[in-house]
């Protein structure tokens, strides 16, 4: 895998040569250059991991919404409390991704 950054805005571009020019910022393709093969894994690491959290977050927004309804449903106190829990753990671990995703946006891991 070959990925080009254009130097004047940050874009990332996947192929086997830099675009014509950048559909961000409309630099040429002289602009590009090609990250290093240690970057590129970095990259490669850091849209997987991203990946992951989104596919996480999305579990826990089911965790969340089952956990709603077992409460609801209020069989017994016990299956209460474990319900109450899991939507209390589920709903923390999606704000923690969140802040985290936010933290890798700001810090332009975003690849
Ligand atoms: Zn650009």
């Amino acid at each position: 895998m070959k990925i080009w950054k254009c130097e004047v805005c940050g874009y990332l571009h996947d192929g086997e040569e830099a675009p014509e020019k950048c559909p961000k910022c409309g630099a040429p393709r002289d602009k590009f250059s090609q990250l290093s093969s240690e970057a590129t894994e970095l990259v490669a690491k850091s849209r997987r991991t991203n990946d992951i959290h989104m596919e996480i977050a999305a579990l826990l927004g089911r965790v969340l919404a089952l956990s709603e309804e077992g409460s609801s449903i209020n069989l017994d106190p016990g299956c209460k409390a474990i319900f109450e829990k899991s939507k209390a753990a589920a709903a923390s671990l999606q704000q923690q991704i969140k802040a985290e995703l936010a933290a890798h946006m700001n810090k332009g891991k975003w690849g």
